[in-house]
């Protein structure tokens, strides 16, 4: 194992005042506390950082070797930090006081177990931000559509002239943004059942619920367990809060029912009487005893029975937060799309071929695929998340004309989806794109929605949808 300590001394003077203020009045929190943080990514970062700097004794424990992260350490370098490299080291987490796992940690790992009985708390670095924010959160959480729903209650609230903080799971830790936070009218956080699952004290003034459906059981296990888990954060609800839910999901609506928030239902595809909903076209909405609010869709960028979901919790979402009408509509109108989600591409030949590479599960590619009323030649395949692949059976039967399988899944969706659509299996990602424009006629569409995570062939999605993109550019001229 490479085991190397940091010895360098930590300068208090080197810290903003704002938090060395909050140090001098808070530093017993962690003082002198034993602090092993699972995992070097970013929120690993975050919270060594942060509890270092609150005098707690940090240990780093990661399994990927010192040669691969050198860059990061760099970023600790005048903090008194000691790392376990190579292994994740159960002695060193039986010897903590507090453990911080990192997202993408399972807390089945080995010695997590054995952790628990001791009675060791297992957090995640949103657990230490959420302690420290005096503002009201917004949390949005959801199997998908997180992101979207985030960015664009912050468009909407900061168009109407409110200060926002965003972060979690977003990209940014909450932890690194505490000032920030504590400065803004709102923060919003994006939160993945990781977070949820290791972040007891999280109390949000208004909760958003988009939808449950099956992902990351490969680290879950159940669909089930799953499900309790995004529940969960309704139970953290308290009886002056709001919880904004979708009703039209099963799995949703069963998940909020031991909640104390107040609840506010939406429907992105039929009428209801309270809550939001769509009804000839338009959005409603009617919250508490006001009358019922249209909102057209007209000149809405954000396409498709999926985003009326993520728009309708974020209307809701906006007036709650004390938006006016005519500000919100005006601003739902200037929000762009994001990337890699359902992101049209170009036209080449009659045929118009779109990016949706962070459909990462089932859910989403089905949501691409009810999108489009042209035949698909859908490109999809890549890290399993032992999901099953059948939901999707109905959709290819009746919209891809053909099925390119690439990455680490593709038999696996073979099996499951192959007999219900033509199929061809691939290496890459250009070998795709070229069987998919010389199959393509005009009025067709070409989709890469893989269905699948992208760390068997790429870095991340993002790196997945643009090589997709650039192989596609290529062909295009
Ligand atoms: P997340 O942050 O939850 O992963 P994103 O907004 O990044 O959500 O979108 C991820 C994927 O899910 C994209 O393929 C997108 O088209 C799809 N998507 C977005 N909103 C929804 C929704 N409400 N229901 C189903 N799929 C959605």
């Amino acid at each position: 194992m490479d085991y190397s300590v940091y010895s360098g001394a930590f300068k208090f003077d080197d810290i903003e005042t704002p938090l060395r203020t909050y140090l001098i009045i808070m530093i017993d929190f962690l003082k002198d506390k034993k602090v092993v943080v699972v995992g070097l990514g970013r929120s690993g970062v975050a919270a060594a950082k942060y509890a270092s700097l609150r005098g707690a004794h940090v240990f780093v424990s990661e399994k990927r070797n010192f040669s691969e992260l050198k860059d990061v350490v760099s970023q600790l370098q005048n903090l008194r930090i000691e790392y376990s490299f190579g292994q994740n080291d159960p002695q060193l987490l039986l010897n903590a006081d507090l453990i911080v796992a990192s997202p993408g940690v399972p807390l089945d790992i080995c010695g997590f177990n054995d952790v628990r009985k001791k009675g060791i708390p297992i957090v995640s670095e949103l657990e230490l931000a959420v302690r420290e924010i005096e503002k009201p959160i917004i949390a949005v959480t959801g199997t998908n559509g997180k992101t979207t729903t985030t960015r664009l209650i912050d468009h909407l609230l900061s168009s109407c002239g409110l200060k926002t903080c965003v972060g979690g799971n977003i990209g940014t830790a909450l932890l690194d943004l505490i000032n920030e936070a504590n400065r803004a009218d709102w923060v919003i956080a994006e939160v993945s059942s990781y977070q949820i699952e290791t972040t007891p004290s999280l109390s949000p003034k208004i909760a958003v619920l988009l939808n449950i459906t099956p992902d990351h059981l490969d680290r879950h296990i159940s669909f089930k367990k799953y499900a309790n888990i995004k529940a969960r954060l309704f139970e953290l609800l308290d009886k002056e809060s709001y919880g904004i839910y979708n009703v039209a999901d099963e799995t949703v609506k069963r998940s909020v029912k031991k909640s104390a928030a107040y609840l506010i239902p939406f429907d992105a595809t039929s009428k209801r009487d309270t809550g939001g909903w769509f009804e000839k076209g338009a959005l409603w909405t009617k919250i508490f005893t006001e009358k019922a609010s249209k909102w057209s869709l007209e000149g809405v960028m954000l396409k498709g029975a999926h985003n009326r979901e993520n728009i309708l919790a974020s209307i809701i979402t906006a007036v709650l937060c004390g938006c006016e009408k005519e500000k919100i509509q005006i601003a739902l109108k200037s929000f762009r799309g994001l990337s890699h989600r359902i992101e049209f591409v170009c036209e080449y030949n009659g045929v118009r071929y779109y990016n949706d590479s962070k459909g990462t599960n089932v859910g989403a590619t089905l949501a691409a695929l009810e999108y489009f009323d042209e035949p698909v030649i859908l490109i999809a395949g890549g890290q399993d998340k032992q999901t099953g692949y059948e939901v999707l059976i109905p959709a290819v039967k009746s919209k891809v004309k053909l099925l390119i399988l690439l990455g680490e899944s593709k038999l696996k969706m073979e099996k499951d989806l192959g007999k219900y659509t033509k199929t061809v299996l691939v290496d890459t990602m250009e070998e795709a794109v070229d069987i998919a424009s010389q199959c393509a006629n005009a009025g067709d569409v070409v989709l890469l929605s893989p269905a699948c995570a992208s760390f068997d062939m790429f870095k991340d999605y993002a790196e997945r949808g643009d090589v997709f993109v650039r192989a596609v550019k290529k062909i295009a001229g």
